[in-house]
């Protein structure tokens, strides 16, 4: 009797003072309990007794700090605990207590291993120290056996026992059950029975809420509730087969040094929280593909679309700083114009008259012509056909302007046609007005029609050359047409290289020594101010869709991870009841959006390259890709990954753990 007498003197464990608790709902209060006290001293083993709906599960939440009393004073070992913040309650239930729900809250897709290691990382154990305690409690509830087995795979009884491993692993001062054999058949319903009276005879506190008679038979103590009140309570003291010194747990004094919140060995568990992460990730692999799939087509995106004006604007810069060592473009001047026509000079004296010049390789002749007036169209005016207006370039040409743009015709024999073409107009075809018009090569049956007549088609320009704006273009002979269509020749000059600048003088004297005002002489360093303004159409095209491609990865990631909350809300409530932090769930699911939005935007970086090559390739351009634009996208793919995370990380944090475990 005297251990007894020094157990009971003793300040007690738990300690409730005139604790009611009431609920709102809606206009109503409901008063669930009222003016309880209850002491419950280390070593005791009480049972809480009542109908259902009589307020046991709410003493229980109270009792275990998974709710807060609406009046009354909460002691733990003799501190009031009433008002402490919800990180040091956090930390004290991981710390003093340990759980078992009706429900086991087993986590399925880990392993019995992992469950039982949940506790132990909450409390900040290193890995070596939970591999010591987590075998000892698989063995002690017989599911050593089971150790690698995902919870999945268990049965309701083995899920139950795991859960009493998860919870004696953490050698908790008190352990809390809530119903734990509700849901067992006889035999595991003893198993259980048995084990928490063996954790009770090593000297632990068991407090056990149940209607089960052989479970309350178990129990030293017993306190029955009618309406939120206790009414009674019975005590047999069978002082035989308990110990209070026989097992000492880790905590010696919890509430001398309340814990303020994050514990030792934080790095530790950082990485605990991204394997989490990793592993939900892993048994969704389904959910995760699509999701990183999302992710990189936005990213992937985006790397494309700068490489893309990367290399069309290095593509612009070379095909410039070579032209700027060897072409000049000779055309009228305003006055020039007017002079032009009275003065009877033909465009090919002029022509003979440049090319008579020292340094002069080529001279090419080229009117740009208006397709406003000239309508080009693939079939005839008239007919009920609706055809987008031409957006290309219309030119006429004579074959020595495309030849000394090294462009590339087939069949070659279309270019003497241009300049002799017997009085028949013929025309070339750029390669991408040939694609959207249909014409896969020349031939007799080609034609299209420019300005109300049908045209053959001659020839292709398969490749460009140095002027890109002939890949989109209709070009033809300058016999063709006659004043006043044709206006404002330009001259092309290609010239040894260094010459343009020397010859840039020497023309418009040669032209007319009289006049040289009549002629305006461009060199293309003149257009290099042209190159600010390099950006195609398409990689805008492509960036603006890949930006509305990241925003729907963003919003279908969080949409997922929000149902996926929503399905892991018993694990998530176990979680929380055992001690994990709010800032630790939010973390958990931060950490997977990272990880999905990272690896989508990685093989988006990939995948952007690879399609950059495979553009670059098929145009027979150099790709100019910068890494700073696929560090770009990996961290676009990032950012909006933990953007999408954020709204399902705070919802999973925000769940109160008591109602949370009720479901
Ligand atoms: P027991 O465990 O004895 O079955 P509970 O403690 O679960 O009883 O519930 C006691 C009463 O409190 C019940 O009437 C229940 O409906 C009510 N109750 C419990 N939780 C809430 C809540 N969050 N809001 C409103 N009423 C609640």
């Amino acid at each position: 009797m005297t251990g007894d007498l020094t157990a009971r003197d003793a300040i007690p464990l738990l300690t409730l003072k005139g604790v009611g608790r009431t609920y709102n709902v809606g206009d109503s209060e409901t008063r669930v309990l009222r003016d309880v006290d209850l002491e419950i001293h280390e070593g005791d083993f009480l049972a809480i007794l009542g109908p259902s709906g009589s307020g046991k599960s709410t003493l229980l939440n109270l009792l275990a700090l998974l709710d807060r009393p609406t009046v009354g004073k909460y002691h733990v070992n003799g501190d009031d605990v009433t008002g402490l913040g919800e990180r040091q309650r956090d930390a004290l239930r991981s710390d003093m207590f340990g759980f078992v729900f009706q429900a086991s809250h087993v986590m399925t897709e880990e392993s019995s291993a992992r469950n039982v290691a949940l506790g132990l990382r909450i409390q900040g154990l290193g890995h070596r120290e939970r591999e010591k305690r987590i075998r000892p409690a698989l063995e002690r509830v017989g599911l050593i056996h089971r150790t690698d087995a995902p919870g999945k795979n268990l049965s309701g009884g083995e899920r139950q026992r795991l859960a009493l491993a998860r919870a004696l692993a953490t050698n908790p001062k008190v352990l809390f059950a809530d119903e734990p054999t509700g849901n067992l058949d006889v035999a595991n319903t003893k198993r259980v029975i048995d084990e928490l009276r063996s954790l009770n005879a090593q000297g632990m506190t068991v407090v056990v809420i149940t209607h089960d008679p052989a479970v309350a038979a178990a129990a030293r103590s017993q306190v029955t509730i009618v309406d939120g009140v206790l009414v009674q309570s019975t005590e047999k003291r069978a002082s035989s087969s308990w110990n209070s010194h026989a097992i000492k747990p880790d905590v010696a004094d919890p509430t001398a040094s309340v814990p303020s919140g994050r514990k030792p060995g934080h790095w530790q568990g950082v990485v605990d929280d991204v394997y989490d992460a990793l592993t939900a990730l892993t048994s969704r692999t389904g959910r995760t593909i699509l999701l990183i799939i999302a992710f990189m087509l936005g990213s992937g995106g985006l790397v494309l679309s700068v490489g893309l004006s990367q290399t069309a604007s290095a593509q612009v810069s070379e095909r410039l700083a070579r032209a700027a060592l060897d072409e000049l473009q000779v055309s009228l001047s305003a006055s020039g114009s007017q002079a032009y026509d009275s003065s009877g000079t033909t465009p090919s004296d002029q022509r003979n008259r440049i090319e008579g010049l020292d340094g002069v390789v080529d001279v090419g002749l080229r009117y740009d012509m208006a397709s406003k007036d000239l309508k080009p169209s693939r079939f005839q005016p008239g007919l009920a056909v609706h055809e987008p207006t031409f957006a290309g370039s219309l030119l006429a040409v004579d074959s020595h302007y495309l030849e000394l743009n090294d462009v590339v015709v087939e069949p070659a024999s279309a270019l003497s046609l241009l300049d002799e073409s017997f009085g028949k107009p013929v025309a070339l075809v750029g390669r991408e007005t040939a694609v959207r018009w249909g014409i896969s090569a020349a031939g007799p049956d080609q034609k299209i029609w420019v300005a109300g007549q049908p045209v053959p088609v001659v020839g292709v320009i398969e490749s460009p050359g140095r002027n890109q704006l002939l890949s989109d273009s209709i070009v033809m002979g300058i016999g063709d047409f006659r004043q006043p269509v044709l206006t404002d020749p330009m001259f092309i000059v290609r010239t040894v290289p260094g010459f343009p600048a020397p010859l840039s003088e020497a023309v418009p004297l040669a032209l007319d020594a009289a006049h040289p005002e009549y002629f305006k002489v461009s060199t293309v360093a003149d257009l290099r101010s042209l190159r600010r303004g390099v950006n195609t159409d398409l990689s805008v095209f492509i960036g603006v869709l890949s930006w509305v491609l990241l925003a729907l990865a963003c919003l279908s990631s969080a949409t997922s991870m929000y149902l996926t909350v929503q399905t892991r809300r018993s694990e998530i409530a176990l979680r929380r009841a055992i001690g994990t932090s709010r800032a630790s769930i939010r973390r958990m699911f931060v950490f997977e959006g990272l990880l999905v939005g990272t690896g989508g935007g990685l093989a988006g970086g990939a995948a952007g390259m690879a399609a950059l090559l495979v553009f670059c390739l098929q145009q027979g351009w150099t790709p100019v890709l910068g890494l700073e634009a696929v560090a770009m996208g990996v961290l676009a793919g990032a950012v909006t990954g933990v953007l999408a995370a954020m709204y399902p990380a705070i919802s999973a944090s925000r769940a109160d753990p008591a109602q949370a475990i009720r479901g």
